[in-house]
């Protein structure tokens, strides 16, 4: 059994879901995960924002317009009239039922009944296109096994659990369609696994029926091995392991969130990114497989701030980074790169929201500097210390380029560079020709 998830741009209209469809019946027995439509979950964001501010005319705007995109999705997407008038009744159900919050009481429980929708919108229209094509598609609904528990993190075993019992009860159907995102809490009420938790979904539940390889569906061509923005011949990067997938997650690279692939990565399954618009391209597998004496990959991470604070009291003085971290946490700020020497450390950060006060605070244990628009380069593959040479070839690319930090040894995958933004490009460039 393998786990297929598709995001909200591969089903974003009548004629990708319709794609999507084709490309999900090739196989039998997998479990398809769907996000909303491309824009839903923003539109219902919008409304609940109405909601909110009892803006019942802002709400109801928005819910109409929405329900007419809807309208024209499922007009062209059934050709026969039973099932658009199945599909019809379906998703004004679920507007009616939407502008039915304007005349309630509205809290955070309300709204993520109201984000829920998107995920139960794509997925009723793909089952029911399925059916009227005459596949035995069974919709798997989300929220009967779901769930996070008090800490907001998912209950394995009880999705586990409650999965199986699901799949034996719907035995022997062609295709599984369920729901991403969505889930319970522990107060059984519908909530979420945060916005982009779709993927978070499939490896969940990839995780929990042991499957054979979890594919993440974009319309995007995989991970390359440098931005194809900047540098020009780069290549799409086949293999990765986890570890090299989460650095690159960091670094705005289109791939998975870190904590999404976990529950893949022990579990050991395999996670493929695959591209809708090619869907015999290899795509990039990510693994628990190393692979020795290979660099992956080089990205960047726009935007960043570098912080120094300098103080010969932290000479010999034990709880000096200490007290400098807090001041950090205690402004809900985290710290991407750090470096220290016997009398100062440097960090990096991109939520500069409150500089100001971190500067300020910082002040009382030592001499503070601040360098603004830099950016973190990163170079993702084999970077075990016990190796000699890939660090020292990443090292003579940047030669000419003024480097603010350099940070290596926090994993075994990566080395990276703090350069001012204007030197973004030249870097990406010399990196590009010294290890590609
Ligand atoms: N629909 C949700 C969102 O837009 C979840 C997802 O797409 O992964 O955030
Ligand atoms: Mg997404």
């Amino acid at each position: 059994m393998k786990v297929q998830k598709f995001g909200g741009t591969s089903v974003g209209s009548a004629q990708r879901i319709k794609n999507v469809a084709s490309l999900i019946t090739r196989e039998e027995g997998n479990i398809v995960v769907l996000s909303a439509m491309s824009g839903t979950t923003n539109s219902l964001v919008e409304i609940s924002g109405y909601l909110y501010n009892k803006n019942a005319d802002g709400a109801l705007d928005t819910i109409n317009r929405l329900h007419s995109k809807y309208r024209g999705v499922i007009s062209e997407l059934y050709s026969g009239e039973e099932y658009k008038a199945k599909a019809e009744e379906y998703v004004s159900g679920i507007f009616s039922y939407l502008s039915s919050f304007v005349k309630q009481l509205f809290t955070s429980v309300e709204e993520k009944v109201i984000l829920a929708q998107g995920e139960l919108i794509s997925t009723h229209l793909m089952t029911y296109y399925l059916q009227e094509q005459g596949v035995n598609a069974v919709l798997l609904p989300a929220l009967d096994f779901m769930k996070i528990d008090d800490h907001g993190e998912p209950d394995q075993n009880y999705i586990k659990e409650k999965l199986g019992a699901v799949l034996e009860e719907n035995k022997g159907a062609y295709i599984y369609i369920t729901q991403g995102f969505i889930c319970r809490n522990v107060h059984d009420e519908i909530d979420n696994l945060q916005r982009g938790g779709s993927d978070y979904t499939a490896s969940l539940i990839g995780a929990a029926v042991g499957a054979s390889e979890i594919q993440i569906w974009t319309d995007i061509d995989g991970m390359h091995n440098n931005d194809p923005r900047i540098v020009d011949d780069t290549k799409a990067v086949r293999h990765l392991h986890f570890e090299e997938a989460a650095e690159l997650g960091y670094f705005g690279a289109k791939i998975l969130h870190p904590t999404c692939v976990l529950p893949a990565k022990y579990a050991n399954i395999p996670v493929l990114l695959l591209n809708t618009m090619e869907p015999d391209a290899p795509g990039t597998v990510i693994n628990n497989i190393p692979e020795p004496g290979t660099i992956k990959a080089v990205a960047a991470k726009d935007k960043i701030t570098a912080i120094r604070i300098k103080s010969s009291r932290m000479l010999l003085a034990h709880g000096f980074l200490r007290k400098v971290f807090e001041i950090f946490e205690s402004y809900q700020t985290s710290i991407d790169m750090i470096c220290t020497s016997e009398v100062g450390v440097s960090m990096s950060i991109d939520n500069t929201t409150n500089l100001a006060s971190i500067v300020h605070d910082l002040k009382k244990y030592g001499t503070v500097t601040v360098d603004l628009d830099m950016c973190i380069i990163c170079v993702v593959g084999d970077m075990d210390w016990e190796n000699v040479g890939f660090e020292s070839r990443a090292m003579e690319a940047m030669k000419d380029i003024p480097v603010r930090m350099v940070s290596y040894g926090g994993s075994n995958y990566n080395i990276s560079f703090l350069v001012k933004a204007e030197d973004k490009e030249r870097a990406l460039k010399a990196l590009s020709k010294s290890l590609f």
